[in-house]
């Protein structure tokens, strides 16, 4: 048996693994101890693992050979890798000749390694000119970036996992982290064992496993998360438990929101959010945590956070107005305090900090700069790097539905299930003239609608690194060879990048002002190298992570050349990454929620995490024992309204939005508030065989829908 380090694919706890190979098989996995992410423990997820990777659920799901519809609708059939690039090549080459570089687009993913995705964005940015680029951490972490940059002037979690040890007071604020980070959450358990002292408040409409463990939690009214922390900042003004010398020496833009905050009186905050004034004054409490005995007057508060916050139409103000109150009160920049964003994905982050998005910069930089820009252009070798942002995720679908965006590649991401308005996504995907996909499982949505399918490299088999929520550097190694004719996902971008640069090139369109490849990388680590690069004398600088380095233990962010470590927290100077040196407080007005309730949709729908799946389940959907938790999808709705409807357990109800329809069975649940439902995140067409035909949008955060007794086949 051979035993390989490497990492978890789902999460962004980022929990280091062993995988256990004899040959070409995996044959178990367990957690790595010495990995400071998990020290050995893993979720029913990570755990299981092995049992996605078997010789069974290889040959059922896996994309094994370069595949070519010939026209849409039409069965692939096989085509050599040489004769697959060169096809695409030719088509993004004609298309960008013909309608220019906007004209075509690449949506990637957070599962992506730092490795795949700074190829895509170089390959995008630097060779072909456009910054259509973007992933599906748009749909994630992208409020948390600007939340960040908005106030602290860099996106920086300025936190680490250990902090949950040191915090008095842990608020936690939409995300159900027993379900959604469990490792993350056996240190909350660790922390409250440790301290019974410890007070933990959730901020959460439903009451979720997280809630339902907390000292306090605020079941507020969905979307209504930006006027609850403008009033608990009203209510620490009053109290006067904010730290004016903190404000004075190391923040910005205090006054302006001071006198916003002066409309959130708390009575009308808990009249908005639904909740007791006298729990929005104990939260205001907990948070500030004043405390004589400590050395900084106060004990410290940490705050945890994710999708509650970030998957908005405010999502970004629903950040910076957390990071408000830890501004306020000095809670950050020591053990136990600040504003930590639990990333989703694995590797959100490392997109983040190649800026693999269509609003970001390689190293941090920022797109609107041009000596940011011009940096970046040098270290690549290319004339330069477009100045207007690129179309996000959603814009990109929405312009090839539209007709103006002609050619998509799609890597490692399943929008036909897994984003927003599900019908304009297929009616992108229909439209659009070329559609790669470039995917590890042939079993997704979105491969029905692709003209060529290029088979990746997945979990076991692939190189290269993550970044974790806590700016935590990992390896991930293969354990065994590729199956079938699949490539590692950064190789088949560079292989395809060379032979659209040779086109480029030979027509005169070429941005290059070096003769050499642009792409001329040999290896994971050679790109790795070259990343590295692009992180000198920025914020993150990782001059000194080489992967001899990484090979000796995951490592936090910065590491510059010469450093002995890399910094846990951030900020504890007092220092900001902004121009005068200080953090911004951000003007946060309320808007409420973008779709409100009506008589024609009176539930509000939200969404969320199972334990025990993962996204779309293309991975977690082929093991049997992970479906013992919940084993078929259900809308789950408050008893009251189960009754008012004449509704029991199991009847089919079609639930309506005004994006779609999806049928599927009812379930009651005191967890979910009246007049509002809920329904997990993972299901999609290919599990809903019987569902009520057309699109079935159910992932519409905070939005409006119907839910009535269905007739339909069954579920
Ligand atoms: Fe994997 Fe996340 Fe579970 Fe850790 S907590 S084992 S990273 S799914």
């Amino acid at each position: 048996m051979t035993e390989t380090r490497s990492t978890c694919p789902y999460c962004g706890v980022g929990c280091g693994v062993i995988i256990e190979s004899a040959g070409d098989a995996i044959t178990g996995v367990r957690g790595d101890p010495d990995h400071p992410a998990n020290f050995g423990r893993l979720c029913s997820k990570g755990s299981t693992l092995h049992l996605t990777a078997t010789r069974e659920v290889t040959l059922q799901t896996r994309l094994l050979q370069p595949m070519q519809r010939a026209a849409r609708g039409a069965t692939p059939q096989p085509i050599g890798w040489d004769a697959a690039l060169e096809l695409a090549a030719d088509r993004f080459a004609a298309t960008i000749a013909a309608h220019g570089a906007d004209a075509v687009g690449f949506y990637i993913s957070g599962q992506l390694l730092t490795e795949d995705y700074y190829v895509f964005n170089k390959l995008a940015k630097g060779l072909v000119g456009t910054n259509n680029v973007d992933s599906n951490s748009r749909l994630c972490m992208s409020s948390a970036v600007a939340g960040y940059k908005m106030t602290l002037g860099a996106d920086a979690p300025p936190c680490c996992y250990d902090d949950i040890a040191h915090a008095s007071t842990l608020f936690i604020a939409g995300s159900n982290t027993a379900y959604a980070h469990p490792i993350v959450f056996r240190r909350i358990e660790d922390a409250r064992r440790a301290n019974p002292a410890l007070k933990i408040v959730v901020v959460d409409p439903r009451r979720t496993e997280t809630a339902a463990s907390a000292d306090l939690h605020l079941a507020i009214a969905p979307g209504t998360d930006v006027a609850l922390f403008n009033g608990l900042l009203h209510v620490m003004l009053w109290e006067g438990w904010t730290d004016a010398a903190y404000i004075a020496a190391h923040t910005s833009g205090f006054d302006a929101l001071k006198a916003r905050v002066r409309d959130f009186a708390p009575k009308d905050v808990a009249r908005l959010c639904g909740i007791d004034e006298a729990d929005l004054v104990q939260a205001a409490r907990w948070f500030a945590n004043i405390d004589a005995t400590q050395p900084a007057g106060r004990a410290p508060t940490l705050s945890m956070y994710c999708q509650g916050l970030n998957q908005s139409t405010s999502g970004s103000l629903k950040n910076a107005a957390l990071i408000n109150l830890h501004l306020a009160t000095a809670q950050i920049g020591r053990p136990g305090a600040g504003p930590f964003s639990l990333t989703g994905q694995p590797n959100a982050m490392g997109g983040r900090e190649v800026g693999a998005m269509a609003n970001l910069l390689s190293g941090h930089r920022d797109l609107a700069d041009a000596r940011d820009r011009d940096e970046v252009a040098r270290l690549w070798g290319v004339v330069d790097v477009p100045s207007t942002p690129g179309l996000s995720a959603v814009e990109m679908f929405e312009a090839a539905a539209d007709g103006a965006l002609h050619a998509l590649w799609i890597a490692c991401t399943n929008p036909a299930q897994s984003m927003p308005d599900q019908a304009t996504v297929r009616r992108a995907l229909e439209r659009c003239e070329f559609v790669v996909v470039q995917e590890a499982f042939a079993t997704t949505a979105t491969c029905g609608y692709a003209d060529l399918l290029l088979p990746a490299t997945t979990w076991g088999e692939k190189s290269g690194t993550v970044t974790n929520s806590e700016r935590r550097i990992s390896r991930v190694r293969a354990a065994v060879a590729a199956p079938g004719a699949a490539r590692d996902d950064w190789a088949i971008a560079a292989d395809f990048a060379r032979r659209l640069e040779a086109r480029l090139r030979a027509s005169g369109g070429s941005r290059a002002v070096v003769e050499r490849s642009l792409f001329e990388h040999a290896s994971a680590e050679a790109i790795w190298n070259e990343h590295r690069e692009t992180t000198r004398g920025r914020d993150l600088d990782i001059g000194g992570l080489d992967y001899a380095r990484l090979e000796r233990e995951p490592a936090q962010w910065p590491w510059p050349a010469g450093a002995g470590a890399g910094r846990s927290r951030l900020y504890a100077d007092g220092i900001y990454p902004t121009a005068d040196g200080r953090a911004r407080f951000v003007d946060a007005a309320y808007e409420p929620p973008a779709e409100r309730r009506d008589a024609r949709f009176p539930f509000v729908l939200n969404t969320g995490r199972l334990r025990d799946q993962w996204h779309g389940m293309s991975r977690t959907g082929t093991v049997a024992r992970l479906f013992g938790h919940v084993p078929e999808p259900a809308v789950e709705m408050n008893p009251s309204d189960m009754q008012r409807l004449r509704l029991a357990d199991g009847d089919l109800v079609t639930v309506t939005s005004r994006r779609g329809a999806i049928t599927l069975a009812a379930q009651a649940s005191v967890a979910q508030a009246p007049a509002q439902a809920f329904i997990a995140m993972h299901w999609g067409d290919e599990f809903l065989s019987g569902a009520a035909g057309g699109p079935a949008e159910t992932r519409a955060p905070g939005g409006a829908a119907d839910a009535r007794p269905g007739r339909a086949a069954g579920v």
